[in-house]
């Protein structure tokens, strides 16, 4: 049976919310739900599991917070003892910077409650988190490895949770912490409301969601492999010496205020901030040789607006919900073309119009034909005209004329003029949802989810060690 919720509302008002969860959504600006909002709240409010196919982006942090804080609202109290505020929601997240951004959207929702919520993640003290812990917290967000220490620790008890949330579950999978939600989720109670969000409902995803929900009503938002099409997506031919000059002048032409910029490596990353810095660009660089306390400042830094260029590898970036990025640059083609579709959907998001710009070198063909097969959309390869436009290697007293002094380059830039494409309005945001009428999810079982699956993507590849992992393990 096809368990897909049509949702009839999209106003936040017409969702009958609680006066004190009204009041932090009203104050957070949103005007109407998103359609991941209109689809999933009303299901977790009639208590049912839900398996949604949502990218960061799509606003399901509220989809799913608000729900569950509205459910959790008859146990609000204002004792002081702890045992008054046991764990009833866990929010598993794969890496520290989305745990540490879904606690911050679950504290702003749930600021007029009394209800409590706390994140732990490692590479952090273990103390001020236990310290919190103790007191009693009502939504534990985590990443599954420092909960686990959490659990051995006995500072994280979970026996009276009564919902779970696996956010990005294809990425926590991907980064191989499946034994470790395996573990986690074998302490829960087996009564109990879970969550399933994921960019893509891959075999394994399938799997997961087969051993672990129960009757789960299937939500999707944005079908796998889709990039948004609130993004303007551009394709520049240049060689590698002339990529940052062409990123200087697109920032200052287009008047760019803030960016992602994404390379390929954490070397290549580090170079490149350090010399937009010295062109005088406000930069920072985010990379996985960066300390915990590192990353969290640079990213603060880029949130507070102190800083308009964050230079990041995917590594890094996994996760990172920035609002209202205006645009991305792909400095490097990535090597795997999911990235690509990760990383653009940094700009464009909740509707918002996006650029993401992307620097290709004679090299890079390869990678963008895997871009182009992956979202279906023919790539037309620009030559970039450059403001300052000058025969190249033109000596002037001796030196250079300009300033590029990484550059090696002889070779002139491409001249070919490039028009803009018209923009497209896409009416995504503006209209309710209206379900597939294909079946996404309807599997009764593993095998039949991984049949099902085929018809997803061809792109999808089944990972052969995770899918091995399941098959010695019992459903919790
Ligand atoms: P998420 O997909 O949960 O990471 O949300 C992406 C961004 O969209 C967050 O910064 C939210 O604050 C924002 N957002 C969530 N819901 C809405 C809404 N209904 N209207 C406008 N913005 C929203």
């Amino acid at each position: 049976m096809v368990r897909q919720y049509v949702p009839t509302m999209n106003s936040f008002s017409q969702l009958q919310l609680a006066p004190n969860l009204a009041k932090a959504v009203a104050e957070m600006g949103y005007e109407s739900m998103t359609p991941i909002q209109a689809q999933a709240i009303p299901v977790v409010l009639s208590g049912q599991d839900v398996m949604g196919a949502a990218q960061t982006g799509t606003g399901k942090t509220a989809a799913f917070s608000l729900p569950l804080l509205q459910r959790m609202l008859k146990h609000e109290n204002s004792s002081t003892s702890p045992a008054r505020h046991p764990v009833r929601a866990l929010v598993l997240l794969p890496t520290r910077e989305l745990a540490d951004q879904v606690a911050q959207q679950v504290k702003m929702y749930a600021k007029y409650t009394q209800l409590r919520s706390a994140v732990v993640f490692g590479g952090m003290d273990m103390k001020p988190q236990t310290a919190e812990l103790k007191k009693g917290v009502e939504v534990l967000v985590a990443t599954p490895g420092r909960l686990l220490d959490h659990i051995e620790a006995k500072t994280a008890v979970l026996n009276q949770v009564e919902y779970v949330v696996l956010d990005e579950a294809d990425r926590m999978l991907d980064i191989g912490f499946l034994p470790d939600l395996q573990r986690i989720l074998s302490y829960l109670p087996k009564q109990r409301t879970t969550l399933l969000f994921s960019a893509t409902f891959s075999p394994e995803i399938k799997r997961l969601a087969a051993s672990y929900l129960q009757n789960p009503v299937t939500i999707e938002v944005a079908r796998p492999n889709q990039t948004a099409s609130t993004v303007t997506q551009l394709f520049y031919n240049l060689p590698d010496d002339d990529k940052r000059r062409a990123l200087k002048q697109i920032v200052k032409q287009r008047g760019i205020s803030q960016a992602f910029v994404f390379v390929n490596s954490k070397l290549g990353c580090a170079r490149l901030a350090r010399s937009l810095e010295r062109d005088g660009l406000k930069t920072t660089a985010l990379h996985g040789d960066k300390s915990q306390d590192e990353r969290l400042k640079a990213l603060e830094a880029f949130k507070k607006g102190e800083v308009d260029l964050l230079v990041c590898t995917d590594v890094a970036a996994r996760g990172l919900d920035i609002k209202d990025v205006p645009a991305v640059f792909n400095f490097d083609i990535p090597y795997n073309a999911e990235d690509y579709i990760h990383r653009i959907g940094r700009t464009g998001r909740a509707g918002a119009e996006g650029l993401a710009v992307s620097f290709a070198s004679p090299n890079d063909v390869r990678l963008v034909t895997d871009i182009e097969k992956l979202t279906k959309q023919k790539i037309e390869l620009l030559g970039f005209d450059f403001e300052d436009d000058r025969p190249a290697g033109r000596i002037n007293n001796g030196r250079r004329h300009w300033d590029d002094e990484d550059s090696s380059s002889e070779k002139p830039a491409s001249r070919s003029r490039f028009v803009p494409p018209p923009k497209v309005h896409d009416p995504f945001f503006d209209r309710p949802y209206e379900a597939s009428a294909e079946p996404v999810n309807t599997a009764a079982s593993p095998e039949q989810a991984l049949s099902n699956s085929r018809s997803i993507s061809p792109n999808i590849k089944p990972k052969r060690n995770v899918a091995a992992l399941f098959k010695t393990t019992e459903p919790g």
